[in-house]
């Protein structure tokens, strides 16, 4: 029994006002439409500069919706200019961290060791991580869907405590702002290679307690062909947690 949990990583959009006033709508939104938790996680995953600006209104509101951060820093603190500490996050109220996003991994050369320090770091600091990997399209051609993500996974997490609470999010890179989703099979199949890695490094608990989410190219019109697969536990959705009734109907996909 997973919770279902819809992500929005809103990427390097929306500034601290427009934050504000994003979440107000989604919340009401979701509200006007009658729902009311309805057993799905929602999780709001904004720019750094945000992050203080909407704990504040979700504290202030009550408003359900977890928050998240879209990097951390592998380091406690310290001479690292630029970078933000997880010990700061978790004080923010702060509960995800994704690590690893094929942007990061891609436009700041993040290395799979760079990434399993972060997850460590992420843990270490009360934060859950939301362990992205993904193949290319070069790396679907050439070694097929799950080769590259397990490899990124199993680094991910070496010498992680088999109790560690985490999120896995499966996004292909192909798949990511190009409208070309993976089908519901695609993904599933990867997904469950991902659990059952789980399993192998971590542990059988750890395995079944694990939400696995898709990422790449999510709407409203196909969430609920990937939430009917028994190895997707939600999403991790870009473009599409931008707009508001878009992001309110993939969180309703029940309905
Ligand atoms: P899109 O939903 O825009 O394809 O982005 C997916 C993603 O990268 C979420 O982390």
């Amino acid at each position: 029994t997973r919770t279902p949990f819809i992500a929005g990583n809103w990427k390097m959009n929306l500034d601290h006002l427009q934050a504000v006033a994003t979440v107000q709508k989604l919340h009401w939104t979701l509200k006007d439409a009658g729902h009311e938790g309805d057993g799905v996680e929602v999780g709001v995953f904004p720019p750094f500069t945000d992050i203080r600006s909407v704990q504040t209104l979700i504290d202030a509101d009550k408003i359900p919706f977890a928050l998240g951060s879209q990097d951390v820093s592998a380091h406690d603190s310290g001479a690292f200019t630029g970078e933000v500490s997880g010990a700061f996050l978790s004080k923010l109220g702060v509960t995800y961290a994704i690590i690893g996003h094929s942007e990061r991994r891609e436009y700041h050369s993040e290395s799979d060791e760079l990434v399993n320090a972060k997850v460590k770091a992420a843990l270490k600091h009360g934060l859950v991580p939301v362990i992205c990997v993904g193949e290319t399209a070069e790396d679907l051609e050439k070694f097929g869907a799950s080769a590259v993500p397990v490899g990124q996974l199993e680094k991910a997490l070496d010498g992680v405590s088999a109790s560690a609470d985490i999120v896995i999010a499966y996004e292909p890179v192909w798949a990511i702002g190009s409208g070309q989703a993976a089908t519901p099979t695609q993904a599933q199949e990867v997904c469950a290679v991902l659990r059952a890695v789980v399993g192998r490094v971590l542990d059988e608990d750890a395995a079944a307690r694990t939400r696995v989410l898709y990422g790449g190219s999510v709407k409203s019109s196909n969430i609920a062909s990937y939430m009917r697969e028994p190895d997707i536990d939600g999403a991790l959705v870009g473009g599409a947690s931008l707009v508001v009734d878009e992001f309110a109907a993939i969180v309703r996909f029940q309905k």
